[in-house]
């Protein structure tokens, strides 16, 4: 049981949004929206199909207008408000839906599909009016780059927020895993670092994810239903 005074972190994957509609990664067959993440998530596919690689983020960005939050976010919202500075939110996902619902002690350790960054100069910008959204590609407006990157972790790259997120794992009291399926490294990692520096480990997940004997407690099925009926008790307790 969660309780008041104790530290809690919390990493999140696809599966909290897939009940806002965004589509997981299927680890199965390996298909990112029917992509292959070989072909859309790594630096040498934007080095050799930069326009392919370009249009499948392009899609991801717009899809961002369509989709809203469901329980599962705004229940992280609750738990933060209950928890204040003890609490740190870590998703890999690259959707706003964490932003979008309220969450502040937020670290997207995978980047965000809101932003474009310079390769030439490192200007981050969040591009997200109507012809940035478009096919063509956005130039920066800090140097004569006419073509910003997807500010997205892609595979090989160093993830965001490390020391930050590394820290919340080791030192937290609870650590708490929705939605991720285990396969992606190193996040993928953090759960059997909580579980070796002593927290206790819980994961909801539609299906056991690849790395379920780390948890202590494994709750299966859907995040929107399990994680608000939760938190609820947690903050009640
Ligand atoms: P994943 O797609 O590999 O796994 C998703 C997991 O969520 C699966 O284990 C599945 O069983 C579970 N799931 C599906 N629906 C659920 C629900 N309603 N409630 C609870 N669990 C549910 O996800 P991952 O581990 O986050 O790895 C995906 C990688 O691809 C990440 O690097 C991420 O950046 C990227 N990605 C991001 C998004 C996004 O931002 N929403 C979407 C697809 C892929
Ligand atoms: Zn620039």
């Amino acid at each position: 049981m969660l309780k008041k005074g104790m530290k809690v972190a919390v990493l999140t994957g696809a599966g909290i949004s897939a009940e806002s509609g965004i589509r997981t990664f299927r680890a199965e067959d390996g298909l990112w929206e029917e992509h292959r993440l070989e072909d859309v998530a790594t630096p040498q596919a934007w080095e050799r199909d930069t326009e392919m690689v370009w249009r499948f983020y392009q899609e991801r960005r717009r899809q961002l207008l369509e989709v809203d939050v469901n329980p599962a976010h705004d229940a992280l919202v609750e738990l933060e408000k209950g928890f204040g500075v003890d609490f740190t939110l870590i998703t890999q996902n690259v959707d706003d839906l964490h932003v979008r619902a309220g969450s502040k002690r937020l670290i997207q350790m995978h980047g965000e599909l809101r932003k474009l960054r310079c390769e030439e100069c490192g200007h981050v910008c969040e591009a997200m009016e109507p012809e940035q959204l478009m096919e063509d590609y956005v130039p920066c407006s800090n140097c004569s780059n006419q073509r910003l990157r997807p500010h997205i972790v892609w595979f090989e790259e160093m993830p965001m927020g490390v020391w930050d997120y590394e820290a919340a794992v080791h030192d937290c009291d609870v650590f708490l895993v929705v939605g991720t399926s285990g396969h992606v490294y190193p996040a993928s990692n953090l759960l059997p670092i909580a579980r070796h520096t002593g927290s206790y480990c819980i994961g909801i997940n539609l299906d056991p994810p690849l790395n379920v004997d780390y948890f202590h407690e494994f709750h299966q099925g859907k995040a929107g239903e399990i994680l608000p009926e939760m938190v609820k008790e947690w903050l009640e307790s």
